[in-house]
Parts: structure tokens; C-alpha cells; sequence
């Protein structure tokens, strides 16, 4: 009843439990409560509780990561709660961005938003009569009060404070008034806060990271607000009303919410509820020791994806540089982390992110991609897709869009190449149009060339089907020059090079010839010899 005027201000917002876009497997009981019978099983749940207030960032993935492998690695459940209570820190399309990237990158929650669950709604927003129902239970029992200080009155504290060279802290001036001072104002439709008392005793708590924590938050803040003047929760009330709903066992967290947990502590207390376990993960900084940077979104997801980095790969590095692992080694895939991730192996340094490797990271990702039959299909088709995209009109020959050439190419670049990307790069241009290479440049080189190219010619039309290695080539082209006392070896590969690909350098050019299969090579060097 207390609550009301509350209740009918998120109404008046058309926030509710259980609202609009809702798609729970099974529907919600009252509240969006999973009834008795539809409870999950008790288990390892852990939950990753993104703010929808930017995109997913190197950070944000981490955090989710080690809550998807925790979850993998002891059979349980991995949750994605949109925590969007700070309305107006909200970013459009922020929360639909988190969850597309996590199944981008092959960490999916089980339940989410999207997916919807046996505990949803799975953003905060649609759960706000569930919040306002657990603060009324702690007016009840006296564990949180109402709060009519101005924010004048509030600022002036802090000025003081400040003056005094002290934390700001609220006073806890409210928790002294009485029920009739309290029902007086709320009838003059006086603007409040709700809080939550803080209590001296807090007990101190294991944090399976950072061990032993006795922090006091009564010694240090004053009553912390729960329900806004908006009506909606702050995290902290938000969190652990949440975490206690949907069954969490275990709070896989950044660091910097270690300080909050003994104040969330003392909220499960006040409720009678049985908090899960904590373990708080450390930093992830550059490797220099400074932040990561935001700056110019260059480390939100979505712009690695862009330029060509593989899930795997991002996934690889930021558990490579880190803790939680007997040892580091580049190349691991998910179901590696999740078997050799141990909880107990996360230190308290900070994780030092060396963003110049993610190259070789995804080197070897995009390697193992490719010797995969089923993954280098779906390559086959990114790699057209690219190649139409970049050459397009210049595209005189299309036999360089055929699967069997596309899947050659792959073949033979593999372990060279970075990214996927680096195939329609210039310097690979060769491998999609042919080159005009006037016929005096070849003859400027030896005056053997024209010859020399009718040689390889012919050597190629007597290949036998099913190709050859580099090695074999490469013996093949230094017998040859045995033909041609007048040219040598390095200026033959020079003249081959530039007959294949119109450039001066790249690959070895049995790789090279290797990459464009024969026929190919066929026809590029006729046309050197004969125009
Ligand atoms: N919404 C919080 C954040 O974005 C989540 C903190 C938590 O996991 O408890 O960091």
C-alpha cells in the first residue's frame, strides 16, 4: 500500500512484469515468477548483467565469457539479464547488439531476452513489480525507509563534506521519521527516494577471487537508495532481487563490483535469502598497464567482426592474457577454455590485453577454420561474397568465383594469411584478374622469356591431375633453368612472377602457381608470351 503512488508512476510508464516482448518458453506465473513446478532444477546458474548503455565491448565479452565457460564446465545454465533500469543511459538497439554478439561469438545464453526462460522477463524494465513488491517487504520488516530529502539538501551535504575534506555520504537523516510524518508527505505528493538501511554488522564474505573481504559499507556510505524517484530500482536492489530470482548460484563479476557485495550482502540478509557465490574478475587493461580505451568504438565487437576477426580468435586472446588457465597458449577453441578453466586459477593481477597478436591469434583460428571441410564451405562463400564486393566489374573472368578455385586459394594461403580479408588485399589481387603485362617488360628481364614461359607451359599441361606440392614445383622450375644457360634462377622467378601476377613480389611463385591451379597458370602465360 505504501508503495502505490510508486507502482501507479511505472504504470503510468507501461512497465510491468511480464509486459511487452516477453517470449518466456513456458509463460511466467504472477510477476513473471516461474511457478513451483516450472522451477529449474538447482545447479551452476550464473548470469551475465549487461547495462544496455553502449555495445559490447572487449570487456563486456570477457565478463560473459567466463560465465559461459563456468556454466559449460559444471553443466549448468548461462543467463543474459538486460539490466536497464538507468533509463537514461539507455542506447538504442545496445541490448539487441549484446545478445547478436554473443551468438556471434558461440557463447549464447540459454536464457535471455530473446530465448526467454523459465525465470524471465530477462530485462529489468519489464520486472519493476517485482522490485517494488521485495522493497515493500523491506519497509515492512524496517530494513528500508522513505527518503523526502531534495536534491538540494543533498548537495549541500555533499558541498560540506567536500569542505570538510570528507566522503560524501548521505546522513540518513529520513530514517527517523515516523509513520505519520511519512503517510503526511506522501499525501502532499512529496518527491522520495527509497532506502535501504544499512547495517552496522556485516559479515565478512569469501570472494572465490580475492578471498577474504571485510569491508563495512555502514563505515564508509550512508543508506543507499533502492527505488528511485522514477520508480525504478538502482542496481544495487535490482541485482540481488534478480540474482535471488532466477536461481543464481554463482556471480561472475567485474572487480570493480567487489565494493558493492557486502552492501548486496547485507540486502540478502534483510530478505532471508541465501546469497549465491561471488567471484570477481580482475581488470582487463592494455598491456601497457593503462585502461582500455573506448575510444572511436575500436574495441566494441562488432568493429573486430568487421575487419575480419574471427569469434574464436577474440575469444582465444582475452583468456590468453589473463588467468583462470594452468598455463597460456595461443589456439585454444571454446571447448579447450571450457575443459582446462579452473575458477581457482584466477589471480588477482589484472589481465594484460596484447591487441598487436590478435593477428597471429586468428592466424591460427582461421587455419584451423579452413582445414575443416564443413567450416571452409561457409568460407568458400565469404571469400565470392568478398571478391564480387571488391573487384567486382573487373571481374572479366569468373572461373576465379568457381568453388573448387575459391576452395584452392584457401588451401593454399592457409597459415599465410591473417584474416580472410587479406585474400582481396592488393597484394593478392593477382589471384582474382589477370595481369596485362606488356611483352618487353618479360623480354627486358631475359630475352629467353617468351621461351621460358612456353616451357611452363607445357610443363603445367603435362601435370598430372590432383597437383603437386611446393617442394615438388620448386625442384621441377630449378631443372628447368638447366634450358635456359642464359637466364638465371633468380631472374626466371623474377620473369614467372611478374608473368602470374603482374608484381614484383608476394608468395613464392610455385605457391603462387600452386594458388592459381593450371589452367590458370596456362593461360596467364601464354598470354605473356605471346602478346
Ligand atoms: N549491470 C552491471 C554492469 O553493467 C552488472 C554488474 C553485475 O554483474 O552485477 O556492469
Amino acid at each position: 500500500m505504501l508503495l502505490s503512488s510508486l507502482r501507479r508512476r511505472t504504470r503510468q510508464l507501461g512497465v510491468q512484469a511480464g509486459a511487452v516482448g516477453q517470449k518466456a518458453v513456458l509463460g511466467p506465473g504472477l510477476f513473471g515468477l516461474a511457478r513451483p513446478s516450472e522451477r529449474p532444477e538447482s545447479g551452476v546458474r550464473v548470469r551475465f548483467g549487461p547495462s544496455p548503455t553502449g555495445f559490447l565491448h572487449l570487456g563486456g565479452l570477457r565478463t560473459a565469457l567466463y560465465n559461459y565457460i563456468f556454466a559449460k564446465k559444471h553443466g549448468g545454465s548461462f543467463i543474459l539479464r538486460i539490466e536497464d533500469t538507468d533509463q537514461s543511459r539507455l542506447v538504442p538497439g545496445a541490448a539487441e547488439n549484446i545478445e547478436d554478439v554473443l551468438e556471434w561469438a558461440g557463447i549464447p545464453p540459454d536464457e535471455s531476452p530473446r530465448r526467454g526462460g523459465l525465470c524471465g522477463p530477462y530485462q529489468q524494465s519489464e520486472r519493476l513489480d517485482l522490485y517494488l513488491k521485495a522493497t515493500e517487504t523491506l519497509i515492512t520488516r524496517n530494513a528500508a525507509y522513505y527518503c523526502f530529502c531534495s536534491p538540494h539538501r543533498l548537495e549541500l551535504l555533499k558541498k560540506e563534506a567536500l569542505r570538510m575534506r570528507q566522503t560524501p555520504r548521505y546522513d540518513n537523516r529520513c530514517r527517523h521519521l515516523t509513520s505519520k510524518q511519512i503517510e503526511e508527505r506522501l499525501a502532499q505528493g512529496c518527491p522520495h527516494v527509497i532506502r535501504f538501511r544499512l547495517e552496522e554488522g556485516a559479515e565478512p564474505f569469501d570472494d572465490l577471487v580475492y578471498g577474504v573481504n571485510r569491508l563495512v559499507p555502514a563505515s564508509v556510505e550512508g543508506d543507499p537508495v533502492i527505488i528511485k524517484a522514477d520508480g525504478f530500482p538502482t542496481y544495487h536492489l535490482a541485482n540481488v532481487v534478480d540474482d535471488h530470482r532466477m536461481k543464481i548460484s554463482h556471480v561472475l563479476r567485474g572487480t570493480e563490483w567487489l565494493t558493492s557485495t557486502a552492501k548486496h550482502l547485507l540486502m540478502y540478509r534483510a530478505f532471508g535469502w541465501e546469497p549465491p557465490a561471488f567471484a570477481h574478475l580482475p581488470l582487463l587493461l592494455n598491456k601497457d598497464g593503462s585502461k582500455l580505451s573506448k575510444r572511436q568504438g575500436d574495441l566494441f565487437i562488432e568493429n573486430f567482426s568487421r575487419n575480419g576477426f574471427l569469434p574464436e580468435a577474440l575469444l582465444d586472446i582475452i583468456t590468453n592474457c589473463g588467468s583462470g588457465f594452468s598455463g597460456n597458449r595461443p589456439g585454444r577453441t571454446l571447448e579447450e577454455l571450457v575443459s582446462e578453466f579452473d575458477v581457482t586459477k584466477i589471480t588477482t593481477h589484472s589481465a594484460l590485453l596484447d591487441l598487436e597478436k590478435l593477428p597471429e591469434f586468428n592466424r591460427i583460428h582461421l587455419l584451423r577454420r579452413i582445414e575443416s571441410a564443413a567450416w571452409r564451405q561457409q568460407l568458400v562463400t565469404e571469400l565470392r561474397a568478398l571478391v564480387e564486393k571488391v573487384y567486382g566489374e573487373k571481374l572479366k573472368d569468373c572461373d576465379v568465383l568457381h568453388t573448387d578455385y575459391l576452395e584452392r586459394v584457401l588451401l593454399h594461403r592457409k597459415g599465410h594469411i591473417t584474416r580472410l580479408l587479406d585474400l582481396v588485399s592488393p597484394a593478392y589481387s593477382y589471384l582474382w584478374i589477370r595481369p596485362l603485362v606488356p611483352r618487353e617488360q618479360i623480354e627486358n628481364l631475359s630475352a629467353e622469356g617468351e621461351k621460358i614461359c612456353s616451357v611452363v607451359v607445357h610443363l603445367f599441361q603435362a601435370w598430372p591431375n590432383g597437383g603437386a606440392t611446393t617442394a615438388e614445383l620448386n625442384s621441377e622450375l630449378r631443372a628447368l633453368q638447366a634450358q635456359f644457360p642464359g637466364t638465371k634462377y633468380s631472374v626466371m622467378m623474377k620473369l614467372l612472377r611478374l608473368a602470374l601476377s603482374g608484381q614484383q613480389q608476394g608468395p613464392s611463385v610455385a605457391e603462387m602457381m600452386l594458388s592459381l591451379g593450371p589452367k590458370e597458370v596456362c593461360e596467364r602465360l601464354q598470354r605473356a608470351a605471346i602478346h
